[in-house]
């Protein structure tokens, strides 16, 4: 995403602070941003309904700001980020500082600030169930999905049934993919995704045991990343059928960052071992 807009230097009277006397009496706040979007048809058609109105978001940053009270800079940031991708969808990321020049600091100093990145990434979801209803805990989580505003751009596969895997003796699965847009980084989506699976009555009893609802992050953009709670891309996906055959419906034409080919060299390949 190359093309950017960028803001310097808008300022305006606000009550951040986590000093009482902040809240109270209120400063000066300065905000510098940088949005970054698709701006090729807007500038090919001389057409503002296809680019980002400036002024409105420097309007709705100035209200969000003035509004709403928030002890920490790094709060601030986040929230009016967010607000700002949700009303202007085209922005597809964005980079924010906000400067406090008379933050309360005992020495002579020019400026203090906090800059984020927020943003909108691409992240497929692998789906699972095999308790209970099955189908009901799958779609209703989806819906939940659908209802926040940290995602958009929903697309659910075709739900397939399928036999357990990993040798524990237990009944059929329901599964599935989704692919989507979201606004969380990767471990706030891991955490919004056990919430929902929380939700689902699931319990953690035995590994690749029976549970209501499994939703596993497969990919997140191109990331690779790996620590103790979190792999991306999911460490096993391309050894799963479960996984590749609905991920095929979606996105045959993706490719595996660190395997370096596609899903469907990847499922072709599944297959073809299976067969053997
Ligand atoms: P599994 O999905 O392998 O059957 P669980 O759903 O119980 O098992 O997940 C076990 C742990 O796997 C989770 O607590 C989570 O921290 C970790 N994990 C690592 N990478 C991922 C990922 N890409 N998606 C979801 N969970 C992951
Ligand atoms: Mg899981």
């Amino acid at each position: 995403m190359s093309d950017l807009i960028k803001i310097t230097g808008l300022s305006f009277f606000a009550h951040h602070g986590v000093y009482a006397f902040e809240t109270k009496n209120g400063q000066e706040f300065v905000v510098n941003a940088r949005l970054w979007l698709d701006a090729a048809d807007a500038a090919r058609e001389d057409n503002l309904d296809k680019s980002v109105n400036y002024g409105a978001v420097c309007d709705l940053i100035v209200s969000y700001l003035q509004q709403h009270t928030f002890k920490l800079l790094e709060a601030a940031v986040y929230h009016v980020m967010k607000e700002i991708l949700i009303q202007f969808p085209l922005i597809k990321q964005m980079e924010f500082e906000l400067c406090k020049p008379q933050a309360p600091i005992a020495h002579p100093f020019e400026n203090v600030s906090v800059t984020m990145e927020m943003g909108w990434h691409t992240a497929y979801i692998a789906l699972g169930s095999n308790m209970g209803d099955k189908e009901r805990y799958i779609l209703d989580a989806v819906r939940k999905l659908e209802d926040d505003t940290d995602f958009r751009s929903i697309h659910m596969s075709r739900l397939i049934v399928t036999k357990p895997y990993g040798g524990v003796a237990q009944d059929d699965f329901v599964n599935g993919a989704l692919w989507c847009e979201t606004l969380l980084s990767p471990k706030e989506l891991l955490a919004r995704l056990n919430a929902l699976e929380a939700q689902a009555e699931r319990k953690r009893e035995i590994h690749w045991g029976p549970r209501t609802l499994d939703l596993d992050i497969i990919f997140y953009d191109d990331l690779v990343m790996d620590d103790s709670k979190l792999t991306i891309p999911h460490a096993d996906m391309h050894n799963r059928t479960f996984v590749l055959e609905p991920l095929h419906e979606l996105c045959p034409y993706f490719r595996h960052p660190v395997l370096k080919k596609t899903i469907e060299e990847l499922y072709l390949a599944l297959q073809n071992k299976e067969q053997r």
